[in-house]
């Protein structure tokens, strides 16, 4: 029998959105038109942040973050093992170098006890970290206020990459106002929380930050006569002050931004909805559920489970090409960064980051996204359960 297949996530599309790229098209301005600043603007209001800069993705964002805060060639960035390459990327395209802490084995997020040892071998040693890029995974946010006073006391600067949280809250209020960080960066591509196709965005509320950002999108070209080190020779002058980029969201994507905005909190009711549903329903079985520290609210962009050979009799691999088999769209977020071969060719080997290592060595994602039927998710669950079972049985 041919199964639907129920991939882990994907967007959510509505008339309204569809709507609202068409007005785009029809309109003057495909690019560099009103509908960027209408986005930055919508973001910026939700997370109570004051600046913000739209990108054509949020790789694209976390490299103007760097840029803007001087990372550069000889500069330390420190980020977790278990995230996204682009993570660490963005420091290697600056010419850093990078390093990564490693994780709390309960939240998957960077270990703040773990970062205070390292900081504290690090400074006798003059190798203290320029800038530290807090990962919030799964939309679950890191411990920011203990972050914050660490990059106070030992004076690095911190960026978070909440490509999974839009709509997470620490401590009561939004992930994105910068509270605990100089730039937060979210990324809009279709799996995540909200989508511009390709897109990703930088909030700050140091104005000095935005303007950086905002320069080097646009290949550090300025039209502001108080930023030239002359006159303008006319209306029609510019120039450029640094090597910026190609790094500009067109407004195409930003008024599919402006509209899936309006419909944030849906997604996220939707989300949160189908994650207690799958910590019911997933209860009795033999694998470990997603932890909610008390000082979070997660945006669920991301649902994992660890399956631990030991208990569950059965191994990750097999749990995996079972839900595979019949047609549940698993995924593995993520791979260590550390033991990629790129970051193996810097110098890092197996085990230097053992709780990044047992955490990927069980851990599954399942479907979710804010389409995800009742029914299906009923699906998921049976097979899971079959997966388990079949082995316990015997009977493969
Ligand atoms: C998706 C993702 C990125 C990159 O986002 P793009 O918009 O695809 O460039 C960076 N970091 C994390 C943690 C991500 O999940």
């Amino acid at each position: 029998m041919a199964y639907e297949y129920l991939p882990y996530g994907r967007q959510d599309i509505s008339s309204t959105d569809i709507e609202a790229v068409l007005a785009v098209l029809q309109s003057e301005f495909l690019t560099q038109g009103p509908a960027v600043p209408a986005f930055e603007q919508a973001v910026t209001n939700y997370c109570g942040a004051t600046h913000g800069v739209a990108a054509n993705s949020a790789t694209s964002a976390l490299h103007l973050a760097c840029l803007a805060l001087g990372v550069g060639p000889g500069e330390r960035v420190w980020t977790s093992p278990i995230t996204f390459v682009a993570s660490a990327n963005c420091a290697r395209y600056c010419g850093a170098q990078v390093d990564f802490i490693d994780i709390d084995p309960r939240t998957y997020n960077i270990s703040a006890a773990a970062l205070a040892e390292k900081l504290a071998r690090a400074e006798p040693a003059g190798q203290l970290p320029h800038t530290l890029i807090a990962v919030h995974l799964c939309g679950q946010p890191c411990d920011m206020k203990a972050i914050a006073t660490l990059a106070q006391r030992y004076r690095f600067r911190v960026i978070e990459d909440a490509s999974h949280a839009i709509g997470a809250r620490y401590l009561g209020e939004p992930v994105g106002n910068c509270r605990y960080s100089d730039i937060t960066v979210f990324s809009f591509h279709p799996v995540k929380i909200i989508t511009t196709g390709e897109g990703g965005l930088a909030t700050t509320n140091q104005a000095a930050l935005a303007r950086r950002m905002a320069l080097l999108r646009s290949h550090g070209i300025t039209r502001e006569s108080a930023e030239m080190d002359h006159p303008p020779d006319g209306p029609w002058y510019y120039q450029q002050i640094g090597l910026g980029f190609n790094y500009r969201m067109t407004d195409i994507q930003a008024a599919l931004g402006v509209s899936q905005m309006e419909r944030l909190e849906e997604f996220l009711a939707n989300r949160r909805r189908l994650a207690r549903r799958y910590d019911q329903l997933l209860g009795e079985l033999p694998v470990t559920l997603p932890y909610q520290p008390p000082f979070g609210e997660s945006a669920y962009h991301l649902y994992p489970i660890l399956i631990d050979a030991a208990t569950a009799g059965i191994g990750r691999g097999e749990v995996f090409e079972s839900l595979q088999r019949r047609g549940i769209g698993v995924n593995v977020h993520y791979i260590p960064v550390h033991t990629q071969p790129y970051y193996r060719s810097l110098g890092f080997r197996d085990g230097q980051f053992p709780n990044a290592e047992r955490y990927y060595a069980g851990a599954i994602s399942l479907p979710l996204h804010p389409g995800l039927t009742e029914i299906q998710q009923d699906r998921i669950v049976d097979a899971l359960r079959r997966a388990l079972q079949e082995n316990a049985c015997g009977s493969r």
